[in-house]
């Protein structure tokens, strides 16, 4: 079985991983206007995973994490609020932070650098801002680099994990555009590219098709629509 990742608009993602598990990527989906409507409601899922603590990454974690029971992972601060949200208490087995990796079922969430800021919807410190690796029941590797400008280490995430698709920021205002975003996929080595946190709201003018413009030929800028899937 591939691996099949749904865009939800935003920096949102439902990932069907190869071993059957479900994963949300920084799952806002209630209040983000390019997520679809018939995504609004998990139907199910066995993990939760997030990047940093701004309300458009956090959305629904703590309704989809108290209606499953599903593990969160997030770095140490920003789980330890999500606790006190009503998150289920996990005793820190689940709150990695840069470096570190979880495995959940299989699944292994590895915590890496990312250049932005990090509070909750309260106002509260949440740690700093992450990128995850995700690897895979059957090896493959996905780096979601999550709100970040580009910065050199990206190449030190290329020589240790070796992701086989890279999920970028694009937007611009808030985050890299797709200038800095060519430099972070020359950097991360990588072929395959999904882009994201564009088209939300009007601030966020960096496009697929500006992207597209400033990579070399070979690599694929991967651009679903909301809530369509592609297969990895
Ligand atoms: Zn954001």
């Amino acid at each position: 079985m591939a691996t099949e990742l749904t865009w939800l608009g935003h920096s949102a993602f439902r990932l069907d991983t190869p071993g059957g598990k479900r994963v949300y990527v920084d799952p806002f989906l209630h209040g983000n206007p390019r997520c679809p409507e018939s995504e609004l409601e998990p139907e199910r899922c066995d993990l939760v995973v997030l990047t940093h603590g701004h309300g458009d990454h956090v959305g629904d974690t703590v309704s989809i994490a108290t209606r499953f029971g599903c593990p969160v992972v997030a770095q140490v601060e920003l789980r330890a609020w999500l606790t006190r949200q009503g998150v289920p208490d996990d005793g820190l087995a689940h709150s990695p932070n840069k470096g570190g990796t979880v495995s959940v079922g299989g699944v292994a969430v590895t915590l890496t650098d990312a250049n932005h800021s990090s509070s909750t919807a309260d106002g509260t410190y949440a740690g700093e801002p992450c990128g995850i690796v995700l690897t895979l029941e059957d090896g493959a590797r996905l780096y979601f680099a999550g709100d970040t400008n580009v910065f050199g280490d990206m190449s030190l995430i290329a020589r240790l994990y070796r992701p086989d698709v890279a999920v970028l920021p694009i937007g611009d205002h808030f985050t890299m555009g797709p200038q800095e975003a060519a430099l972070a996929i020359d950097l991360l080595g990588v072929i395959r590219v999904v882009p994201c946190h564009y088209g939300t709201f009007p601030l966020l003018t960096g496009t697929p098709e500006a992207l597209r413009e400033l990579v070399p030929d070979g690599v694929e800028i991967i651009a679903p629509a909301p809530g369509e899937t592609v297969t990895l």
